[in-house]
């Protein structure tokens, strides 16, 4: 099935900065990208922050709107890219003036507030390193993390501060500061008032000189064992950044952007800060969480043009508001200023696409990428053909492809080596061969799984895709453990490593359970300790325990009792062979699992 893209006669159109995908792949370089930036004056090299805002200021652009936030209240506060300047200038001073320099870690636990995009740009200015913790991770995701990347500062609010982090405290020495946004550090013995350091601040400072190759963000992310792991990402991932918003977000300088990710993953980082002030549009922040009305009136009132979403959403905005006709067969939800539409995290069923064009008069865009690529790597163009249900197609200056899988669904390697399939709609694992600017550096202080993350010059991506004839990517799952849940990754391991704090937990299991809003929910099979009775009260308790320790985002869903939990031979327990009971499948041959997302 093909799709070819219509476009809203209304929508002010401009030409997409992608028009002949083949001419662009053949001619692009990453070098003539790095020339769209301008790096810092004097030859002092590249840097995030100065790219994102301060190059803007001695040209038009610095009176212009760079964040316009609107918060839970609906109470609009806007900032052009001059204040935004001085206030990230301002935190900057603030941390060099606690001590803070040069790849010292500063971790955000912050809501979507203005203050958060200060924090994020001023560490990146002051050449610190910048960690965000999403809000809803419990006290067990925000300790482990802030333990892992060495955080030595954290910037939080005082209610957030209470239920996830003080208690903690002690458990952390290396957490030097501690910065209360809002009101309440007085209260809170060992914090400091981000607003009292940030008035006492100066308004000007130096960029320092800035390596490409120094690191910048730490993302978080999962794996199928282990403890998260801490993805290194560095300033040059900027010039990435700004590349792939122009060819997959296709983003013009005059348009009004929105991205719905939260800045505590790495899609609300790289596209909901980063790429959009650098290409100097107007970004629109939402504070509040997911609601149908408010997000029509935020399309609506704010003229967002181009609108960067996820699955999930899209597929709760076609339950929640049906699209409702005039009668000359109009969308009520008439948009007339937006004019591009793209999603990403987890699949995009066909229907969504189809609901876009039908109800928002644009088709939704998918595109592919991972906290490890730091960018988009393979996506659907503006102005090319849509597959509905297909990823797309590389980005310029990506090289993809399906490497023949092994025994265990991941790519097979065979004395070091791997073998490209070339017949089309194979199912293998999808690879990108390393190269492109904001590539992953490392996972922090964890050499080996950074070495197994390649083979034969490839980067695996633990994704199972298939491409067509034609060169469009289709996924197809995880070729491991993890799942993906609203669009949010989750580690299987964490989960049973808390569930297994419980008292009454001997062991657990955890994987996704399909589910037709979420993609995944969290689903825990749990073994209990002898003398312990499976009652609906202990599901109930066991399902708090998780909330309350894990947060919203991570925690199971539903939990099961299974005394005889499926185990290897080395007693660790098969989440596949679970998966493949509860959904049904055979559980003979495991590899043939993942068609199931
Ligand atoms: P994260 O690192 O949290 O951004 O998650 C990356 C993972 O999300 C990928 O490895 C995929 O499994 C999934 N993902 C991202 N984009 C898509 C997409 N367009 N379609 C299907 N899965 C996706």
């Amino acid at each position: 099935m093909t799709w070819e893209t219509i476009r809203k006669d209304s929508t002010a159109q401009v030409a997409p900065n992608l028009a002949d995908y083949a001419r662009e792949r053949s001619e692009f370089t990453w070098s003539r990208a790095r020339k769209c930036l301008d790096g810092l004056p004097c030859g002092r090299g590249l840097n995030m922050a100065y790219e994102a805002v301060d190059r803007h200021v001695g040209t038009m652009r610095g009176g212009k709107v760079a964040l316009r936030c609107l918060a839970r209240d609906g109470t609009v506060t806007s900032a052009t890219y001059a204040e935004l300047a001085h206030r990230t200038a301002r935190f900057a001073n603030v941390l060099r003036s606690l001590g803070v320099g040069r790849g010292d870690a500063v971790f955000t636990l912050l809501g979507r507030c203005p203050e958060l995009y200060t924090v994020v740009l001023g560490t990146l200015k002051n050449t610190s390193v910048l960690c965000p913790l999403f809000s809803a991770f419990g006290p067990d995701p925000v300790e482990q993390r802030l333990r892992l990347g060495d955080a030595l500062v954290l910037v939080t609010t005082a209610a957030l501060y209470r239920r996830k982090v003080a208690e903690r405290r002690p458990d952390l020495p290396g957490l030097a500061h501690v910065l209360i946004v809002g009101p309440g550090a007085e209260e809170l013995p060992g914090t400091l008032s981000f607003d009292a350091l940030m008035a006492a601040a100066s308004g000007h400072f130096a960029i320092p000189p800035t390596s490409p190759e120094d690191m910048a963000l730490l993302h978080f992310t999962s794996g199928t064992t282990g403890t998260p792991k801490g993805a290194i990402h560095v300033h040059e991932a900027v010039v990435a950044h700004h590349a792939t918003a122009a060819y997959a977000l296709d983003l013009h300088p005059e348009d009004v952007y929105w991205c719905t990710a939260d800045p505590g993953w790495v899609t609300g980082m790289s596209y909901g800060v980063i790429a959009p002030l650098v290409h100097g549009v107007t970004v629109v922040v939402d504070e509040g969480d997911y609601d149908a009305l408010r997000w029509y009136r935020i399309l609506d009132e704010q003229q967002v043009s181009v609108w960067y979403t996820a699955p999930t959403a899209l597929r709760m905005l076609m339950r929640g508001a049906p699209p409702q006709r005039s009668n000359d067969g109009r969308a009520v939800h008439d948009l007339p200023a937006l004019r591009f539409v793209a999603s990403v995290g987890e699949p995009l069923n066909p229907e969504a696409v189809v609901w876009g064009q039908e109800s928002l008069g644009l088709p939704v865009h998918d595109n592919w990428w991972q906290t490890e690529t730091g960018c988009i790597m393979i996506a659907n163009f503006a102005a090319c053909e849509i597959r509905p249900g297909s990823m797309g197609r590389p980005l310029p200056g990506v090289e993809a492809t399906v490497l023949e899988r092994g025994e265990d669904g991941r790519a097979r390697i065979t004395d070091g080596g791997v073998r490209a399939v070339h017949e089309p709609d194979v199912v293998g694992e999808l690879a990108l061969r390393p190269g492109w600017p904001s590539m992953f550096r490392g996972y922090l202080h964890d050499e080996k799984r950074y070495e197994a993350a390649f083979a034969d010059g490839w980067y695996l991506t633990g994704d199972l895709a298939r491409r067509d004839e034609d060169g469009w990517y289709w996924f197809v799952g995880r070729a491991d453990d993890v799942i993906k849940s609203a669009g949010h990754l989750i580690g299987p391991f964490e989960v049973e490593s808390t569930l297994m704090e419980h008292p009454a937990v001997a062991e657990a299991g955890v994987i996704g359970r399909p589910d037709p809003m979420a993609g995944n929910i969290v689903k825990a099979f749990v073994s209990l300790r002898p003398g312990v009775e499976p009652t609906a009260a202990l599901e109930r308790e066991l399902l708090a325990f998780g909330r309350r320790r894990l947060g919203p985002a991570v925690a199971p869903r539903e939990i099961a009792f299974d005394q005889n939990l499926p185990k290897t031979r080395s007693g660790k327990v098969m989440r596949r062979l679970l998966r493949a009971r509860e959904l049904g499948l055979p559980t003979g041959d495991l590899s043939t699992l993942e068609g199931s997302v």
